[in-house]
């Protein structure tokens, strides 16, 4: 085992109350593709774009199309190695409060149990005109895009790019990252705010700051240890670290 797992694995055990935040290269691994990847194109269309209110609003079809593609291929796929040993760890560690950025319900599938799902879950359908919310599974869907039996327009209950994040979900995770002296940051750019600013509440709290990612990021200049490997092959390896 490397010498930087192995004081990871230290640090980790020396610590009592760990914050995890994950993006989208936790499931890059599962075959998601992530938005800044090289393979984050989608009809010569950005993430960014297609995940827009803007979009929605102007032509719901398009934007459901692409939703619709989305809950396929996170239907087809599954949890990763990554995902099931952050389950895992918070099953060692009672403590662990995991947040993400990502919309595929992955970190619950796995079996985490407190997920602080910033950008909400794709699974979950909300109707724009009467606000009724159900999960829907569903994929792919007949006819698109699925209206509410009310007659409104369905959406998927995420933040699309130019929305606010859930007020609860926000204040629970940089409560937590307030508290925190131990901050594993996983495959996240960390562009997108305000959960960018996560593990900087956490690094003023006097955490460690360690994170997981084959690139380095904005983050690398300022964390205190920088894994470069998939989320992956590195995750389960810093959990056998701890049990041995
Ligand atoms: P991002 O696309 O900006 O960055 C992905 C990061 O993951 C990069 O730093 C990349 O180097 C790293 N990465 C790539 N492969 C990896 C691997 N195997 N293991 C670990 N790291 C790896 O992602 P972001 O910072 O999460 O921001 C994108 C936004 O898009 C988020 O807000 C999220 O809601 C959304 N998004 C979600 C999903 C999902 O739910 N799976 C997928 C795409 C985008």
């Amino acid at each position: 085992m490397s010498k930087q797992l192995q004081e990871a694995a230290r640090r980790l055990a020396a610590s009592k109350n760990i914050l995890v935040l994950t993006g989208a290269g936790i499931s890059a691994d599962s075959g998601i593709p992530t938005f800044r990847g090289k393979d984050g194109l989608w009809n010569n269309r950005r993430g960014e774009e297609l995940a827009s209110i803007d979009l929605l609003l102007e032509d719901p079809k398009l934007a459901w199309q692409w939703y619709d593609a989305m809950r396929v291929l996170i239907a087809k796929n599954k949890p990763n190695p990554g995902h099931l040993a952050l389950a895992a760890l918070e099953k060692m560690r009672p403590d662990l409060a995991l947040t993400t950025q990502n919309i595929d319900g992955y970190h619950s599938d796995a079996g985490s149990r407190r997920v602080f799902e910033l950008h909400g879950n794709f699974w979950r359908l909300r109707c724009m005109a009467c606000g009724k919310m159900d999960e829907n599974r569903q994929a792919p869907i007949k006819e698109l895009p699925p209206k509410c039996a009310c007659g409104g327009l369905l959406r998927p209950d995420i933040v699309l790019y130019g929305e606010q994040l859930p007020v609860e979900a926000l204040e629970g995770a940089f409560a937590r990252a307030r508290e925190s002296d131990f901050c594993l940051v996983v495959g996240t750019s960390c562009v997108v705010y305000p959960a960018a600013l996560l593990p900087q509440a956490a690094k003023r709290n006097g955490a460690f700051l360690l994170e997981v990612n084959p690139e380095n990021t904005q983050l690398s200049e300022y964390a205190d240890m920088t894994i470069n490997g998939t989320a992956a092959a590195v995750l389960p390896k810093l959990v056998h670290a701890l049990q041995s």
